[in-house]
């Protein structure tokens, strides 16, 4: 219901028939691109998987905030307070984006734990209740949300071409390394050596091993 509902208030708001496949509709591109290609900058509209990309990331980081938060309140440990109020930042600047470019935010209206996308939705109940167990394992939550921001981001960034919002990505993996960084900090604290699951080993190493950044605005 919730997913059919979505679609249609997406067709709605970009125009195209919202039972067509969201994700294969840039296919047979060449008449669209001489359609753009006469319209100024200003008017142009992002791509299907731009706006999907957007609404998923501004959800994604919501989740990394609402986890962080419900996990503070098990466990009282400062780096969930700490990064949630990161994510707060992260979020908000996904929705600058949806606004700016007139996208309805899947976000607004939603408490705490409530997402509008079913995937992150599970994400989330699955996540928060693994990390009620022990400390050790919510901080694994904390390591596993990073890492698979970080694949998700790049995956996005990959499929923009709008220096806006590769811009804004850019800022969200660098504070998603940071993250990363004080998760494997604080496993490592707990004698605990995390393995992660979703981007490389070798990725994982080189960001857990290098300097904090300082990530701009
Ligand atoms: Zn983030
Ligand atoms: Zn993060």
């Amino acid at each position: 219901m919730r997913r059919k509902q979505f679609l249609r208030v997406l067709g709605a708001v970009i125009g195209v028939a919202a039972a067509g496949p969201l994700l294969t509709a840039c296919g047979g591109g060449d008449d669209i691109d001489a359609t753009t290609a006469t319209i100024s900058s200003v008017t142009r509209t992002l791509s299907d998987e731009e706006i999907e990309g957007l609404k998923f990331m501004r959800e994604e980081e919501k989740l990394a905030h609402d986890v962080y938060v419900t996990l503070f309140a098990r466990w009282g440990a400062t780096v969930f307070a700490n990064i949630a109020e990161s994510e707060t930042e992260h979020t908000s600047a996904i929705l600058d984006l949806l606004l700016k470019h007139g996208i309805e935010d899947p976000a607004a209206g939603n408490p705490v734990g409530v997402f509008d996308n079913d995937d992150l939705q599970a994400l989330y109940d699955q996540l928060v209740a693994a990390g009620q167990a022990s400390l050790v394992d919510a901080l694994k939550v904390g390591a596993l949300i990073e890492e698979k921001d970080i694949q998700d981001i790049n995956d996005k960034l990959a499929a923009t071409d709008e220096t806006d919002i590769a811009q804004v990505y850019g800022h969200l993996l660098c504070g998603s390394r940071n993250h990363l960084r004080s998760f494997n900090q604080a496993l490592l604290d707990q004698g605990v050596t995390y393995v992660p699951t979703v981007i490389t080993q070798q990725e994982w190493d080189a960001i857990a091993s290098s300097a904090y950044e300082t990530c701009g605005g």
